[in-house]
């Protein structure tokens, strides 16, 4: 890939900008323009050279545009670069002041006080987090941790670099017959492998042909140590979303023997999410992926063990000697004397036979952050209106030709929040089509046309469509939960005051997260009245562990 660019546009202090993002000179190629005008020709330059933009920084004060205009025009041209404005400090507060409103809507992505003086490393900090960012969800990898080799058409190949990138390792998907793709073959042959699609090739382990992601995830984890796991822990959580993960920091930093089990990659739903800009202390935001690995680094600091790939099938309550509970999976049992249910929730399915056949094949559950890179110069349809559908769409719409947001209902406004909403409206790429719903689909081998149903008429219309992310709104993952653990009419677990009267003790009702199975507790999406937030989920998963201490004390 050619050396991104980082754009400087200012007409009096481009100076002074070049001399602050001089520290980046070596990794991005910076180039300064002196006005609006003069960024669009830099920008179709470096286009033509062919060459990505990662950056575009203006000081708020342009010659020939207002400053979001410009933001505006840019973008058309660019709409994967990060947009950010760093005020020099006579106009800061006042450039604030009229421009903010623009940064809540989503015409740019942050604004900063120019630097007034050497190692202004906070000013730093959020650079690189804007590159950061980018880095992880627009370039190409430069490194590659994991390849795989597979033909077109195989869902599986997705599914495994969706759960590979959602763990941090860079990922390369190549043809069988792409140079690269030829020596991972001739590697496994030597290695004395059967070749079969797809091919995972690991850059310290060699090569393998997985039949599952599960497979690929305990190729990567179980010899941590997964499987060494024969004593009695204080307390196995199951499902490292926002809430397991957070039960993992507290329980075992207040001296717990603690063990997560993860049947997919860690960080749940949030870990799909490619922005989440309303979690307390990320003012600019923070991509799920990332905050999923740093809270997982966090955990193992204070000695979490994380078995990964490990799907619970059955919890057998009280069965264990002195009435530990036993949580079965595939790959063993797990003894505990405490259990958190955070298996938070799953997305509903679309229910049209010829869509499922398409999942893996331009069809997409849930935002997928690696299947957005491939929608360039597509028309992409997401089904949802709910804040996953929106970002979706955002995110999407930085590589897509079109995205529309189809959803049943007449408006976005009962489901949206509004700030989603409001960026939304402003991104000439995104429609929103109401009264809709998706009827059948089909293609050559993947994804090409849906047939739209209009809720009011019944009319059914072809369309073109090359993606289509479905994000339905949420069923619990409850399947594995025996009868004892209440659930509601929907399958959430209650806790505390919503369990039935009937099972409290003294006329007193269980604590807040406890459920009705003594020693056993529910935290995030999973828990019945639930807010469905990464802040609540992880507010409860904390909020569990005294409950916990409580119940283990002598
Ligand atoms: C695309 C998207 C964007 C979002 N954006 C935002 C946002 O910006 N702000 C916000 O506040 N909220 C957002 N949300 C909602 C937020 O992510 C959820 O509320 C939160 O993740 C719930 O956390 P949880 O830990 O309860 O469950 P989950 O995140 O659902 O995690 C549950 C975990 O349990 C695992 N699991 C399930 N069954 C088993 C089993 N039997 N054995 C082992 N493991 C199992 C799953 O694989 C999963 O990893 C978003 C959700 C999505 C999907």
């Amino acid at each position: 890939m050619s050396t991104p660019v980082i754009l400087l546009v200012s007409a009096k202090h481009a100076d002074s900008l070049l001399d602050e993002f001089g520290r980046y000179a070596r990794d991005y190629d910076l180039r300064v323009a002196g006005s609006s005008a003069e960024a669009i020709e830099t920008i179709l330059a470096v286009k033509a050279e062919g060459a990505p933009i990662a950056l575009l920084v203006h000081d708020g004060d342009l010659p020939d545009s207002h400053p979001l205009l410009a933001f505006h025009h840019w973008r058309a041209k660019v709409p994967t670069a990060r947009r950010i404005i760093v005020a020099h400090w006579d106009r800061f507060l006042e450039l604030g002041n009229e421009l903010r409103p623009g940064l809540a809507k989503g015409k740019y992505d942050a604004h900063l006080l120019m630097p007034r003086g050497v190692r202004d490393e906070e000013f730093h900090a959020a650079i690189t987090e804007m590159l950061s960012d980018w880095g992880q969800s627009v370039a190409p990898p430069v490194i590659e941790t994991v390849r795989i080799v597979a033909p077109p058409g195989l869902p599986l190949t997705s599914e495994i670099r969706e759960f590979t990138e959602r763990i941090g390792m860079p990922t390369r998907v190549v043809r069988p017959d792409d140079e690269a793709g030829k020596e991972a073959i001739a590697e496994h042959e030597a290695s004395g492998g059967t070749v079969g699609f797809p091919l995972v090739r690991v850059d310290t382990r060699g090569t393998y042909v997985p039949s599952s992601v599960r497979e690929v995830a305990t190729h990567f984890y179980t010899h941590i140590g997964g499987d060494g796991i024969t004593e009695v822990v204080d307390l196995a959580i199951v499902g490292a979303g926002p809430a397991g993960l957070a039960a993992a920091v507290y329980g075992a930093s207040e001296g717990l023997n603690t063990v997560v089990l993860e049947a997919g990659a860690v960080g749940g739903q949030a870990g799909t999410s490619s922005m989440i800009r309303n979690y307390l202390g990320f003012p600019r935001g923070i991509s799920g992926m990332r905050l999923a690995q740093r809270a997982r680094g966090q955990a193992i600091r204070f000695g979490v063990r994380f078995l990964i790939g490990w799907e619970v099938t059955k919890l057998e309550t009280g069965a264990g000697t002195e009435g530990h509970h036993l949580l079965h999976t595939d790959s063993g049992t797990v003894t505990a004397r405490s259990v958190v249910v955070s298996t938070g929730v799953a997305y509903r399915k679309l229910g049209v036979e010829s869509i499922e056949a398409l999942v893996g094949l331009g069809v997409t559950y849930g935002s997928a952050m690696s299947a957005a890179r491939e929608t360039e110069n597509a028309d992409v349809v997401v089904v949802g209106g709910g804040n996953s559908a929106g970002q979706a769409a955002i995110h999407l719409a930085r590589f897509a030709r079109s995205v529309t947001i189809m959803v049943r209902r007449t408006s976005l406004e009962e489901t949206m929040s509004a700030y989603l909403i409001n960026e939304i409206a402003y991104n000439p790429r995104i429609t929103v089509q109401t009264c809709a719903e998706v009827a059948d689909g089909g293609g050559e081998g993947r994804l090409d046309w849906l047939d739209v149903r209009d809720t009011t008429s019944g009319e059914v219309t072809r369309r073109e469509a090359q993606a289509l992310f479905l994000l339905l709104g949420a069923a619990p993952h409850c399947d594995w939960l025996p009868d004892s653990v209440a659930r509601d009419d929907h399958g959430f677990v209650l806790t505390g005051r919503d369990i039935p009267a009937e099972c409290w003790t003294d006329g007193l009702p269980p604590l807040n997260l406890a459920t009705t199975v003594p020693g056993v507790f529910a935290a995030g999406d999973i828990r019945s009245g639930s807010m469905k937030r990464v802040a609540s989920a992880s507010g409860e998963g904390a909020s569990v562990v005294p409950m916990v201490h409580s119940y283990l004390a002598p």
